[in-house]
């Protein structure tokens, strides 16, 4: 048994007329019933809202993107979730809608709350079909696109697997459409591919490659697996679960070393973070060892920004590097006020402090 998150673009979903692809979505979820006989857990992170709705109304007057795209997916929405209760209804599969928004990964709490609804949805064997919220999301507070959704998903469910079907069969050597570039079937821990990926997205999405790439390689240094491959070949799923080598895909291996639960939801927060803390070269080169090492004041350099106890922070290097993410154990004014000092309770605790 294994719990799988399976993401779908908006090109597998919806039909270039904006029209629901329903011979895609049949499939899938055949796949996904299937799946579930063998004993497998599902999650569907489903996008395609907004590409729907852009098929079924016409505005009277020109809209701005933002109202554009609150129209399309209020409306897209429950075009494709009726379609999805449908289809799975067929094989008696209860299926939960979950709308959510980037607010909802901010804090601890919020964050415990939303694990805790998926959990007791995946409990009750309901299939959880994850959307954000885009008549709700403000722009600059969006998740850059459903697959950083889904890798926050497959994060917080503790899935084994993140599936992202897409309309390419993985990462390749140069541009798909190039018939030199060749398919990369296996990206090793910590391996960076991304010089590969050729700058373009694909039709109806807001994602593309780049995004993929970036997440896939987060995901899987955060202990799950985490596939890309084409999501209208007929089988697909179940193919990639059970005869992997039967179908081309691009496979990121997770890393042997799997994050605790706090670490990854940690490990996703930095566009939470409300300060700084620049630490020397030495504290930089003691936090990137292997070691369980805590961020000590006497290591740090600055801080920029307000924050209270239990806030994220982003860690900078002497350079001004990213070099991670921790939630601070001692306010903004406590650390200026103890900046070099020794002896002194940690800034960030290591079981908090997520290092790149
Ligand atoms: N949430 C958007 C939708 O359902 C898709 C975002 C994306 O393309 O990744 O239409």
């Amino acid at each position: 048994m294994s719990r799988i998150v399976v993401k779908i673009g908006s090109n597998v979903l919806t039909r270039k007329d904006g029209k629901p692809n329903v011979t895609n979505m049949s499939s899938i979820v055949d796949q996904v019933a299937a799946l579930r006989d063998m004993g497998h857990e599902i999650v569907l992170v489903s996008s395609g809202a907004v590409a729907c709705g852009r098929g079924a109304i016409r505005p009277s007057v020109r809209l701005d993107s933002v109202a554009a795209r609150q129209l399309y997916s209020s409306i897209g929405q429950i075009r494709l979730i009726n379609l999805y209760n449908s289809l799975f209804a067929e094989y008696g599969i209860v299926i939960g809608q979950v709308l959510t928004q980037k607010e909802n990964f901010a804090s601890r709490t919020s964050y415990l709350n939303q694990r805790a609804c998926m959990m007791t949805m995946i409990e009750n064997g309901v299939v959880p079909i994850v959307n954000e919220n885009d008549t709700a999301s403000l722009t600059e507070l969006m998740f850059t696109d459903n697959d950083e959704l889904s890798g926050l998903i497959a994060t917080m469910v503790d899935a084994d697997t993140l599936i992202i079907l897409s309309n390419v069969d993985g990462i390749f050597t140069g541009s798909p459409s190039d018939p030199s570039s060749r398919l990369i079937e296996r990206v090793a821990p910590g391996e960076d591919v991304s010089g590969n990926v050729v700058a373009s997205k694909s039709g109806f999405g807001r994602g593309g490659m780049g995004t993929k790439c970036g997440i896939a390689g987060k995901v899987s240094d955060e202990g799950v697996a985490v596939i890309i491959a084409r999501g209208d070949r007929p089988g697909v799923l179940v193919d990639l679960v059970e005869h992997p080598e039967s179908v081309p895909h691009t496979v990121f291996e997770p890393s042997p070393e799997p994050l605790s639960t706090v670490k990854r939801w940690i490990a996703h927060s930095a566009s939470f973070a409300k300060g700084t803390v620049t630490v020397n070269a030495r504290a930089a080169e003691a936090l990137r060892s292997d070691r369980a090492v805590s961020l000590l004041p006497v290591g740090v350099t600055a801080t920029t920004g307000e924050w209270e106890e239990g806030d994220i922070v982003t860690v900078l290097g002497p350079e001004d590097e990213c070099i991670g993410v921790g939630r601070a154990s001692l306010s903004s004014a406590e650390t200026s006020a103890l900046i070099g000092c020794r002896g002194s309770r940690p800034v960030i605790h290591y079981d908090y402090l997520y290092i790149e």
